[in-house]
């Protein structure tokens, strides 16, 4: 993991926040490769759930929402975690931190940080949301939250929604936006963090078909995670347990993979029933039924939904794509060579390719960059002169980036230029005037 760290910080994909201040607690920047890997992933969930259904809208609803909606939803009761807090060091901590021994609240429960015995707090609520206030006063009227998820966001609109798209129930409304959770053991790099985003779908059902629009559910998204390059033994289900189970779901599974501190969850399908609609119509006092024209029946929906999150996907799909290996020397290098490779799936790797003239001389500059001009009106494409041959490769590697285009001597003769494959390491002579289709094919899925 901390080689995985050091290489996204060194090659540009994501930095501590506020670094030059010391950073800030669990809250992470995405550099220039940072930010189109993850842009990537989004357009790509967005692509799959949005504009390729016909029975999904897309939605882009604020973080700040009236604080009444938080009573509706049940965060502000039940969103906590227990916590206890050490009255020697006054250290605080999860109540089921691991490394606590004993019964916190009891003499023999020893805080995990001082050591002290007897000293621990009984377990007490927590709430993770994020408060601020709105408007000038800072009173308790004037309170209100950082949402903690997108979901809220679409059950508010669901009636709007539905009025002027004209959908009808099965149908679904998706949003990606960030979320904010005040979070007690954040870590793991981007794993846990305080401020993230979410990519979330909300599918309304008839009641008693939402089993069945569980189960289809649950084989679309894992279809769509091994659609990302993802290796299938890394991934799994894990079924939420009665006492794992959010205050508002009946039943829960995880899709997990396999990190290099363990199995852990990174996206969720949920059967929400008509818990969140329920409330909001009661707290609200407007009608949230849905009524079939066909049978004339009136309901409020049960939802099913997917929630994932878009910088885990991010840490699974880096996490995966890191490779050490041994590689046969390349130009201008020694015979076995060391080298850190990211196996991004090529349409998500933030950099196409990479275009290098051999040599800065022989008129190799100038095609070169006519080559990258031309490229980069079509795909996000990098061009490198510095150092041998060999180092620039390597940069492209760590980057991901899965083709390097280098123009050669031969290239000012016939017009072709050398594409080598990252994962192969093979290269093939390609004409430079059919470098876009070339290119355009291999990205295409
Ligand atoms: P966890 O138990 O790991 O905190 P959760 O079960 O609370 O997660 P959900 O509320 O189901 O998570 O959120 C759905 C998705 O949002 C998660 O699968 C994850 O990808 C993402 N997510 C939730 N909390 C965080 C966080 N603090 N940092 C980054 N991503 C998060």
């Amino acid at each position: 993991m901390e080689k995985l760290v050091s290489l996204a910080k060194r090659r540009g994909f994501v930095f501590q926040s506020s670094e030059i201040y010391g950073g800030l607690g669990s809250v992470w920047d995405y550099g220039p490769l940072g930010v189109e890997l993850k842009k990537n992933i989004k357009e790509r969930w967005w692509r799959s759930m949005v504009h390729e259904r016909e029975d999904i809208e897309g939605l882009d609803a604020a973080i700040l929402m009236h604080p009444k909606v938080w009573e509706a939803s049940g965060h502000i009761a039940g969103f906590t975690d227990p916590l206890v807090d050490c009255k020697h060091c006054k250290n605080r901590f999860r109540a089921d931190d691991p490394r606590i021994k004993g019964t916190p609240g009891q003499p023999d429960a020893q805080c995990p940080a001082c050591g002290t015995k007897g000293t621990l707090t009984a377990p007490r609520q927590f709430n993770l949301m994020f408060k601020t206030f709105m408007g000038p006063v800072e009173e308790d009227a004037a309170v209100i939250y950082l949402r903690p998820e997108t979901a809220q966001g679409i059950y508010v609109n669901y009636l709007n929604v539905l009025q002027s798209s004209r959908q009808k129930i099965p149908f679904g409304i998706a949003q990606i936006g960030k979320a904010f959770r005040n979070e007690i053991t954040p870590g793991n790099f981007i794993f846990r963090t305080r401020e993230f985003e979410q990519m979330e779908m909300q599918f309304f059902v008839k009641p008693g078909s939402e089993k069945e629009w569980f189960e289809r559910w649950r084989a679309e998204r894992m279809q769509w995670v091994e659609g990302l390059g993802v290796r299938t033994e890394k991934l799994r289900w894990h079924q939420h347990g009665k006492d794992e189970l959010a205050h508002y779901a009946a039943d829960a599974y995880d899709i997990q993979y396999e990190f290099p501190f363990g199995w852990q969850e990174f996206e969720g399908i949920h059967n929400r029933t008509d818990f969140d609609l329920k409330n909001h119509q009661q707290h609200s006092g407007k009608k949230l039924d849905y009524l079939d024209a066909a049978t004339n029946e009136r309901f409020i929906p049960y939802v099913v939904e997917t929630s994932a999150g878009a910088d885990r996907t991010a840490l699974v799909v880096l996490c995966d794509a890191y490779r050490e290996e041994a590689v046969k020397g390349e130009e201008g290098e020694g015979n076995e060579q060391q080298r850190v490779v990211l196996k991004l799936k090529p349409s998500l790797a933030p950099l196409k390719a990479a275009v290098f003239p051999l040599v800065n001389k022989d008129g190799m500059p100038d095609v070169a960059r006519r080559i990258y001009d031309d490229l980069r009106r079509r795909f996000n494409v990098f061009y490198d002169d510095g150092g041998s041959i060999g180092r620039r490769y390597r940069r492209q590697d760590e980057a991901g980036t899965p083709f390097g285009i280098t123009i050669d001597g031969q290239t000012t003769q016939d017009q072709t230029v050398t594409v080598r494959d990252r994962d192969t390491l093979k290269q093939v002579r390609v004409a430079s005037s059919a470098l876009i289709e070339y290119l355009a094919e291999k990205l295409a899925t």
